[in-house]
């Protein structure tokens, strides 16, 4: 493939997170500066499909790294998921004289990719853009070190006036897999306690640690909550549970939602979506595919995207050592 490439296309595909501007960003301008064209799909595999296709320009991304969400918006695309589906893909793909592309997505993006890959030996590089830092082969996915910002600014927010009242409060956060953000943010916002798929901790070491906080003399309580928490009950149980076994407690409950995907990025994405970008491209020119770029111990590294949708990063121990230490 070396030396064969001559126009890429990028796109955004599945759940969207902030950073993703801040990539498409750098995939075109890499593409300008290296002297190959660039075109963009909207709509992820829908676009695609349907051949939703606008050429860019290293001006066409003019003041987005800024900007959450993703300009060229998201999808999901059940047609893709078919044969005949992906078959349309690469009609219009071949129609447009595209190359290659790189998708900006979770796991079932890079699935997708992986599949259309197989089937025309297209070349394909995936970025990773999930909030949820689920994919194995990169230390850090775009969006997650600004959704942990929103999260811990919201936590704190919530503090003030859980102090106000000597409440306890319940905040869920996203994370239906893996608890990176549950536990991270519960460390950085200081919680009691932080439940998350990975550890079952059980309800009752649960009352203990919050009857043991009320002893100690915390005016306030707040409890982190992933999504796929593994004590078999939601936020809302969850305070029905603990106000009956703990009537000392005056329960609220705060589900985040989907604020936590939005909000200008932070700079460590901006500059990590940067940072990929052009190493996506510059990977496609030197006749490379099905990779996934990742971060690494500050280094930029490829991982086959085989690999990085098998499996999920593992939860860091030492960090759920540390947050037992810190709610001493
Ligand atoms: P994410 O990329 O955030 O994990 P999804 O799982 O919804 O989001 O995947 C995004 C899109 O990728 C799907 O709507 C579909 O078009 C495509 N996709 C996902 N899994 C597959 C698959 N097994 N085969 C073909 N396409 C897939």
């Amino acid at each position: 493939m070396a030396g064969k490439i001559k126009k890429i296309a990028v796109f955004t595909s599945g759940g969207d997170s902030p950073g993703m501007n801040a990539a498409i960003r750098s995939v075109v301008r890499t593409c300008a500066y290296l002297k190959v064209e660039c075109l963009a799909i909207y709509r992820g595999y829908q676009g695609m499909i349907e051949g939703d296709f606008v050429p860019m320009d290293a001006r066409s991304v003019n003041n987005i790294i800024n900007k959450g969400g993703t300009i060229l918006k998201s999808a999901r695309c059940d047609e893709f998921r078919t044969k005949e589906g992906r078959q349309k893909a690469y009609d219009q793909l071949v129609a447009a004289d595209v190359d290659a592309f790189v998708v900006i997505g979770g796991d079932g993006s890079f699935r997708g990719a992986q599949i259309f890959n197989e089937e025309f030996g297209f070349p394909v590089m995936g970025i990773p853009g999930t909030i949820d830092n689920d994919i194995f082969g990169t230390r850090f996915t775009l969006g997650f070190d600004t959704a942990l910002n929103t999260v811990v600014e919201a936590i704190d927010k919530i503090r003030d006036t859980a102090s106000s009242h000597n409440r306890l409060f319940f905040v869920e956060v996203m994370g239906r897999d893996v608890g990176h953000i549950a536990l991270n943010a519960g460390v950085g916002a200081g919680a009691e306690e932080v439940l998350i798929p990975e550890l079952d901790l059980g309800l009752e070491r649960l009352l203990e640690s919050l009857k043991r906080s009320k002893k100690s003399g915390k005016s306030s309580s707040i409890v982190v909550v992933a999504e796929g928490d593994k004590t078999g009950k939601n936020v809302f149980e969850l305070k029905e549970y603990v106000e009956s076994h703990l009537p000392i407690y005056d329960v609220r409950v705060s589900v985040l939602g989907h604020m936590q995907r939005g909000g200008s990025p932070s700079c460590f994405d901006r500059v990590l979506a940067s940072r990929m970008g052009v190493k996506a491209v510059e990977t496609l020119l030197e006749g490379k595919s099905n990779l996934m770029v990742g971060i690494i111990d500050n280094e930029i590294v490829l991982t086959p995207i085989s690999e990085a949708i098998k499996g999920h990063t593992k939860i860091d121990h030492e960090l759920i050592r540390v947050s037992d230490i810190m709610t001493t």
